[in-house]
């Protein structure tokens, strides 16, 4: 199964900050030492992620943007990008379609990783909005005569080669992360607001890898969907 060799761009979107860490992270940090160009792009900034009754959405949502930023940064992701939408209640709609054709034609990626919105019970809404809406958008970023005005001052249309959606069950593509499950790791833990109390961590992300690498016989993996373009 052949993983990049020449250099990259690739681009993960995600609904929420923790989202790349807790699937894909470990393919992330693989990549960016291996020299490929890796972005985030977050579509809502969780302003909905707390039990606290003192915190404020603007107050979280700013402090889960420097959570994400420092994860990111242990993981070597070149930059993040934040949307803002509002947290828990994102549509796969054509507003946003739009939004990420425009991110997605500015950045030219070869890759985009993100949620599998077809699992079965993927519950959440705002993970099957942001799979759905990123894979349109995939589609629709190639052709030149959809949202034609946006193809001004040098943006053009981009035609990504491959899709891979994680937090999958129909997975044929696996990454090998025995090397990078430790800033897997460490990356999470800068997700203090979502998970600063959480003593299991570590052990339920080295579990998740162990149940994703066996069918593989790799020690630690993450397991992907893979669409090709
Ligand atoms: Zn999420």
């Amino acid at each position: 199964m052949a993983e990049p060799t020449e250099k990259k761009r690739i681009m993960v979107v995600v609904a929420h900050p923790d989202d790349p860490e807790f699937g894909c992270a470990g393919t992330v940090a693989k990549w960016a030492v291996q020299g490929h160009d890796v972005r985030y792009v977050m579509i809502t900034s969780g302003d909905k992620g707390t039990h606290d009754p003192e915190m404020t959405p603007e107050r979280i949502a700013n402090l889960r943007e420097r959570e994400q930023e420092a994860a990111a940064k242990e993981l070597g992701v070149r930059r993040v990008e934040f949307l803002h939408h509002p947290d828990g209640v994102l549509e796969a709609n054509l507003s946003l379609r739009r939004e990420l054709v425009l991110v997605l034609r500015k950045y030219q990626p070869d890759t985009v990783l993100t949620i599998d919105p077809w699992r079965h019970y993927q519950l959440h809404p705002d993970h099957r909005a942001a799979g759905v809406a990123t894979i349109d958008a995939v589609i629709s970023a190639r052709e030149r005569l959809i949202f034609p005005e946006q193809l001004t001052n040098g943006v053009k249309p981009c035609r990504v080669s491959e899709v891979l959606l994680f937090w999958t069950d129909s997975p044929d593509y696996w990454v090998d992360i025995s090397d990078s499950i430790e800033r897997r790791i460490a990356a999470l833990r800068k997700h203090v607001s979502q998970v600063g109390g959480r003593a299991d961590l570590e052990e339920r992300i080295r579990q998740w890898a162990q149940k994703m690498g066996e069918p593989q016989g790799l020690a630690y993996a993450e397991a992907f969907k893979r669409l090709v373009f």
